[in-house]
């Protein structure tokens, strides 16, 4: 199962894309998904290096982007569209979506 952490409150939980049982944030969006995937053992693999971003996010409430990291991430939920739209996890009128989540780039 993928370790992954909450976008939202840095919480560590299982599944990129599961809603996270202490805040309750389901990652919704190309962008907040592309994070998740971003924040998760699948692109991820030094467990000290998610213990950080899990405690940025928690002590700052943003979503840190690694540029790099975030276009390969992006590039695969595009990919694989029309089966997130149909499990709800992309939202069918796109444009009409605008995640609340805070997110700033780490060089
Ligand atoms: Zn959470």
């Amino acid at each position: 199962m993928t370790r992954a952490i909450c976008i939202r409150c840095g919480e560590v939980k299982h599944g990129c894309w599961t809603p996270c049982r202490a805040c309750g944030h389901a990652p919704h969006g190309e962008t907040e998904l592309a994070d998740s995937l971003c924040l998760s053992d699948q692109m991820m693999d030094d467990r000290e290096d998610m213990d950080a971003v899990a405690e940025y996010i928690r002590d700052n409430r943003i979503v840190p982007v690694f540029p790099a990291g975030f276009r390969h991430a992006l590039a695969a939920v595009r990919k694989a569209k029309a089966s997130l739209t149909r499990r709800g996890l992309l939202p069918a009128d796109p444009d009409t979506f605008v995640s609340a989540l805070t997110r700033r780039e780490i060089p």
